[in-house]
């Protein structure tokens, strides 16, 4: 399996930087973020044996279960990139180097609460639903600026920029488009926030062309996910 695992890693970093090259941007610039959701301790293990250093999670109980079970990974940076209950935060903020999916004011508020003592800035971009489904994670773009401000008035919260996942009805190059423009109206309350997490195993290339700085690839990497329940 860690062969594959090996092969199929080298593959996809080869593709990322083929693609930042063709769109004239240093490789260097853009973090590969392995998404291995539902998949065992034993398979991040193995990538971070690799060399990977940063892997992502989508539900809070599997984030917190995995982390600690590789806690003595102790330079593996564990990103956050699901839909969070705001009773989850805390258990989130306890591990997350990074969460890519603040999309509502009550969470941003049950983060900034979390924050310990003393502990260091969290982290966070902003989610941008790309669909017309309300329904969908993220901020509706027309509510995107009020999130920008209330958020970047929290203390222990540090806005990074924005992160959506492109629909699934439309091509993704457009998609990317449009959160380009969002990413605008998040620098335009917190200047510095210049990261932009898009691009899947699918739309990674179109992603990077658009100036994603942040790739969360799941499958392509991973191989597919075991079934979950
Ligand atoms: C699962 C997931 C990914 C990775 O998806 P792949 O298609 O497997 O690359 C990226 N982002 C989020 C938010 C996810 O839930």
């Amino acid at each position: 399996m860690n062969a594959d695992l090996g092969a199929r890693l080298t593959e996809i970093d080869a593709r990322i930087a083929d693609a930042a090259r063709s769109a004239g941007r240093d490789p260097a610039s853009i973090s590969r973020i392995v998404v291995t959701k539902f998949h065992p301790p034993e398979l991040v293990a193995a990538l971070y044996a690799l060399g990977v250093r940063d892997v992502g999670e989508n539900r809070q109980q599997e984030f917190s279960e995995k982390s600690l079970a590789l806690a003595h990974l102790s330079d593996l940076r564990w990103h956050f990139v699901g839909q969070a209950q705001t009773n989850k935060a805390r258990a989130i903020r306890s591990t997350a180097a990074m969460v890519h999916s603040v999309d509502r004011a009550k969470l941003a508020n049950a983060f900034d609460s979390a924050a310990e003592p003393g502990s260091s800035t969290l982290d966070v971009l902003l989610q941008v639903n790309l669909t017309s489904d309300t329904g969908r994670g993220g901020v509706a773009p027309e509510d995107l600026l009020a999130l920008a401000e209330h958020v970047a008035a929290k203390d222990s919260l540090r806005v990074r920029g924005v992160m959506a996942v492109a629909p699934l009805e439309e091509q993704p190059a457009r998609a990317f488009e449009r959160l380009r423009g969002c990413a605008d109206i998040v620098r335009s309350v917190v200047p510095d926030a210049e990261w932009i997490s898009a691009g899947m195993s699918a739309d990674f290339a179109e992603a990077i062309a658009m100036g994603a700085t942040h790739l969360r690839i799941g499958s392509a990497i991973t191989g597919p996910r075991p079934q979950h329940g």
